[in-house]
């Protein structure tokens, strides 16, 4: 069973979609059409009960939003979502590096299992939570915000920098 999450952003809304569209629409994930019928069976409208099962755009929107809310909610706090396992896992170490924008962290650490880096987005309310349960290693401001008035206390913090293919990586997996 897959626990891929499938942005729902590249599906037109008033498109009608059969099994092999939807399956093209995320071809590099290699969605099987078997995985489509999985969906159908648990919940995706299907415009009739005929073949080929046609899928309205809006119908798979709301369908995919709600598989990947679940799929975002089986990490427990102290868990991350492991593309490489698939499935949710403990910190490598315990260590984790945080970045924030305004009042989103954006929190890194390794697989325990596969040593895959992992990300996680948690809210700056968290921030006291993680510090007690995690090793931070770094806590740095994704974008340069002249603003904010803790930035020496955060740059106190910062031991590492993150190097820049997992700085686009971050942003795909978090907005793609
Ligand atoms: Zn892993």
């Amino acid at each position: 069973m897959s626990k891929r999450l499938y942005s729902y952003k590249r599906v037109k809304y008033w498109y009608a979609y059969d099994v092999d569209d939807i399956c093209a629409l995320y071809a590099e994930f290699g969605l099987h059409a078997q995985t489509v019928r999985a969906w159908q069976k648990k919940g995706l409208k299907t415009i009739d009960k005929g073949n080929p099962s046609l899928v309205y755009g809006y119908d798979l929107i709301e369908y995919l939003k709600e598989h990947n809310t679940k799929n975002k909610c089986q990490t427990a706090f102290d868990e991350m979502f492991c593309f490489k396992c698939q499935d949710a896992r403990n910190i490598f170490q315990r260590k984790i590096s945080i970045q924030h924008k305004a009042k989103t962290l954006f929190v890194s650490g390794h697989c325990r299992d596969c040593k895959t880096v992992m990300f996680k987005t948690y809210k700056m309310d968290n921030l006291h939570e993680l510090k007690r349960i995690f090793h931070v290693g770094g806590v740095l401001e994704l974008y340069d915000c002249k603003a904010s008035p803790c930035k020496t206390h955060l740059q106190a913090h910062a031991v590492t920098s993150p190097n820049e293919s997992l700085n686009s990586d971050l942003q795909r997996d978090l907005f793609g």
